[in-house]
């Protein structure tokens, strides 16, 4: 099934070695979980359309707590919580653009919530500042996510990962990356590099929707790449339907992502061939195709 409503079944949490630190939403009213966090066998992850492209995502459990992730406006928002009889549990912002975390105040205003955050961007209302190796802790619903810092689009921005789950901001799209306002080609490629080595299982939930747009270039990047044409494919049969094209998996994008696939030669070659200069590392390849998209 796809979204909206994806049922998204529990998966194991990160395994990586970090140590990291707990920052755990106060306020919550629900049932404590003894020292850990009741982690739902399962969720839904819910779009929520504002602006002309941006996604907000609802996290529902089985209680009437959610957690909503880069609310750019609170409109959408409240409608959804209203006509659900839900209430707001924790907002997560991944970075400080004003179509992510716009909606912070007004949300606010109808309910105190924590807001997770990233520590080094000014997001109104932040309450818990985040960045690499802390964790984002919701009692109830029971929810625990790492928090990666993935700078390049914004110089703070981080990515919240946990439940077989990535939020991934501006950063990571389904078929491409953010632009770089404030951060670096290198920087880039290292925070995409971080999300790319996520289990292949892991559902990316980014922050627009852009696939369609970001498969159009990709064919003419690899154009012999097949399975990025087959879903160039799926994906014009979905926004022929309005349908929304999320989340999509770190597996696919691996395999239809060009601004993860530097390393091969296919994108290599396409991007020398479009700048007429030898690229002598995926770095320099990832650059090119980045400059490449920017100036079309
Ligand atoms: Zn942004």
């Amino acid at each position: 099934m796809e979204p909206p409503g994806v049922r998204v079944a529990r998966a194991t949490g990160p395994k990586s070695s970090r140590r990291w630190r707990t920052s755990r939403a106060a306020g919550g009213t629900g049932n404590r979980a003894g020292d850990g966090v009741s982690i739902p066998g399962m969720m839904d992850v819910i779009p929520l359309r504002a602006f002309s492209d941006n996604y907000i995502w609802v996290i529902r459990g089985s209680g009437d707590r959610v957690v909503v992730v880069d609310p750019g406006d609170a409109a959408p928002v409240l409608k959804y919580l209203k006509s659900e009889g839900l209430t707001l549990a924790a907002i997560l912002i991944t970075h400080h653009h004003p179509d992510h975390a716009g909606g912070v105040p007004k949300l606010l205003e109808h309910q105190a919530a924590p807001v997770f955050g990233p520590a080094t961007e000014r997001i109104p209302g932040m309450s818990d500042p985040l960045s690499e190796g802390d964790q984002a802790v919701i009692d109830d619903p029971g929810l625990r996510f790492n928090v990666l810092d993935i700078p390049g689009h914004t110089a703070g921005h981080i990515a919240y990962v946990g439940h077989g789950l990535v939020f991934s901001g501006d950063t990571l799209f389904a078929a491409g990356c953010g632009k770089l306002f404030e951060g670096t080609a290198e920087q880039m490629h290292t925070s995409l590099g971080k999300l790319a080595a996520l289990p292949g299982d892991t559902r990316v939930y980014c922050g627009h929707e852009y696939t369609q747009a970001n498969l159009r270039f990709a064919v003419q990047v690899e154009p012999d790449n097949t399975t990025i044409q087959e879903r160039l494919e799926r994906v014009n049969a979905q926004r022929a339907r309005d349908e929304v094209t999320l989340p999509s998996t770190i597996e696919q994008e691996l395999a239809t992502n060009v601004f993860l696939r530097g390393e091969y030669d296919s994108v290599k070659h396409g991007a020398e061939s479009h700048t007429g200069k030898r690229l002598d590392s995926p770095v320099a390849v990832f650059a090119a195709v980045r400059a490449w998209k920017d100036g079309r």
